[in-house]
């Protein structure tokens, strides 16, 4: 808790003043274009790593970056009314121009998928996981991941994640009145470095796997 407090004091007393018209102008004005999606993984950071500042990405992050489709798509839902009200918020109030979907390199979430992992003792992990069935996890019990697999798993869990956040309505209707673009995106920790990901490409790769 000591860093955080030294960090708010460096921010007030340093930060802030470089910038503060710009914080006088967020207090009346919240536009963000665009919707990040990503893991709440601490290493991968969006403002950081797309270098914008405040009040420019409106952010969700959740363990895998996983999107649950809208639950009025899933029978049983359970646990994403939090990321549909925010997804419906950014789109449809703040109507956001683009959406990326961000996995990353070293996924924890996807690492346990991949290496089939026991979550027994860990069931809202368990449950949450779940949301990523169609990211084409090989559902086996080998104790290490090899990286080729966990890597195809992180990018099908992109494409998965794009096509979840399809079945939220004012995602549909945004795509349908061409007023927001998808993106899927992962980032690898060690190089910095983003991959693209085409949706269908991702989706048909882990298929395959
Ligand atoms: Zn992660």
């Amino acid at each position: 808790m000591h860093d955080l407090t030294e960090g708010l004091a460096h921010f007030q007393q340093d930060v802030f003043p470089a910038k503060a018209e710009l914080f006088a102008h967020l207090a009346t004005t919240h536009q963000p274009q665009t919707l990040f999606i990503g893991c709440s993984d601490a290493r991968v950071v969006p403002e950081l790593i797309t270098q914008q500042e405040p009040g420019e990405l409106f952010v969700i992050r959740t363990a895998g970056n996983l999107v649950p489709a809208h639950p009025d798509a899933v029978e049983g839902a359970d646990g994403s009314d939090g990321v549909a009200a925010s997804i419906e918020y950014a789109v449809a109030v703040l109507g956001v121009r683009s959406i990326v979907v961000c996995g990353h390199s070293a996924c924890g979430a996807m690492t346990a998928l991949a290496a089939g992992q026991d979550l027994a003792e860990l069931p809202a992990i368990a449950r949450w996981l779940r949301h990523a069935a169609a990211a084409g996890a090989p559902g086996g019990a080998s104790a290490e991941a090899p990286q080729r697999e966990l890597g195809a798993l992180i990018r099908g869990n992109v494409a998965a994640q794009l096509a979840n956040l399809a079945t939220h309505p004012a995602v549909a209707c945004a795509l349908a009145a061409g007023a927001v673009t998808l993106h899927g995106w992962v980032y690898d920790i060690p190089t910095g470095k983003v991959e693209r990901i085409d949706p269908a490409a991702g989706r048909s790769a882990a298929l395959a796997a």
